[in-house]
């Protein structure tokens, strides 16, 4: 591991200040993806500025009749909020499936959000990494890449997001309150996250220096009646080969008044699928039209040898989705 100079300020403004005014400095909140990205060469920061003592950690109602969850708490003390659980339950499921209890007791909602990509490429420096080194050439386009990308992936980049959380809130509408040295500024989290074309090292709009200092969760009819799903390779522990996290809100006469569809691990970042959602406004729930939703959700996929079997899993796992919801699976 490099030498680093390590800060550990008691005000955010003095954070976000040191960060900015130095192009190697860096935040660390739980440090369970950073510290290894150290250990690997990764990154190499000469300044590590420590958010750990600030009061980002709240879970507070909004005037709006939403949640405002601050960056700082742990993906654990979120899965257990009572208020998360009864009002955004494919949140807390969300985290519930993600990581190891003892990473989701030191893990924060900003580090899961800017976790980066678990394409082994990536992790392991020996191998040649657009992502890593720009022009370095992208070694999952010829060897093994049955973990990558179905949609939106590059000629540079087909590495997926690995985030359990930021497909949830992607489902739900939720904005990024991110603070910087001269504004705040509100993201939505479907803006938030960047496509890889030609440059697959920038992953998201933020800013050298700017912290993510909470996110907020709408008030939605949908919410509540959410579900997340995760499909892997082992039953705990493991990242996603694909997931769904889906939210429908049904009128009084059953049928759906509005969907939320989003996919993990399919794409470089979390993947709205808008068409399927479109399949079931106005429709019963019922399996025919999950079945449907299945369908949309896949068209427009682009595999690759290695993850022709990531559109049959989307497809049957929105309809699985769907049907958990609809109390029928
Ligand atoms: C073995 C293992 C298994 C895992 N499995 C899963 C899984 O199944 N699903 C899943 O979703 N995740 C999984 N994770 C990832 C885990 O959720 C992340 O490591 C964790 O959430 C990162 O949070 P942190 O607070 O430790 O971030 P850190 O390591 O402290 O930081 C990560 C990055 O975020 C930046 N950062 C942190 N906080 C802020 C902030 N407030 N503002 C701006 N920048 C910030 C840091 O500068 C750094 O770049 C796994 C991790 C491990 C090690
Ligand atoms: S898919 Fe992306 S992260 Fe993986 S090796 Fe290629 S460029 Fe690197």
């Amino acid at each position: 591991m490099h030498p680093f100079a390590y800060a550990r300020p008691d005000d955010l403004g003095t954070a976000v200040a040191a960060v900015a005014g130095d192009p190697a400095a860096t935040f660390i909140a739980g440090g369970t993806e950073l510290v290894n990205w150290m250990k690997d060469g990764i990154a190499r920061p000469a300044l590590v500025v420590d958010l750990g003592g600030l009061p980002l950690s709240a879970i507070d109602e909004t005037p709006e009749g939403g949640l405002r969850i601050g960056a700082l708490a742990r993906m654990r003390m979120v899965a257990e909020d009572a208020a998360v659980r009864a009002r955004y339950p494919v949140l807390a499921e969300a985290l519930e499936a993600g990581a190891s209890p003892q990473i989701r007791n030191a893990a924060t909602v900003g580090g899961n959000l800017l976790q980066r990509t678990r394409c082994p490429y990536f992790r392991e420096t020996s191998f040649p990494c657009n992502k890593r080194e720009l022009g370095a050439g992208c070694a999952a386009r010829t060897g093994p890449h049955h973990l990558h990308a179905v949609f939106g992936g590059s000629d540079a980049c087909i590495a997926v997001h690995p985030s359990d959380l930021a497909v949830a809130l992607l489902a739900l509408d939720a904005t990024v309150l991110l603070r910087g040295p001269a504004s705040d500024r509100r993201v939505p989290i479907d803006g938030f996250y960047l496509l890889p074309g030609e440059t697959p090292e920038r992953e998201t709009v933020l800013r050298h220096g700017e912290a993510i200092i909470a996110v907020e969760l709408p008030a939605a009819r949908f919410a509540a009646r959410s579900r997340y799903r995760k499909i892997r390779e082992r039953a705990s522990f493991a990242f996603a080969l694909v997931s769904v996290a889906a939210a429908v809100d049904l009128g009084d006469d059953g049928r759906v008044r509005e969907a939320r569809i989003a996919l993990g691990s399919v794409a470089p970042k979390p993947w709205r699928a808008r068409a399927a959602e479109a399949a079931l406004v106005g429709r019963m729930l019922d399996a025919e039209a999950a079945a449907a939703a299945g369908r949309a959700a896949v068209a427009g996929a682009a595999p690759l040898p290695d993850t022709a079997y990531k559109v049959t899993l989307v497809e049957r796992a929105v309809a699985r989705t769907l049907a958990e919801i609809g109390g029928w699976a």
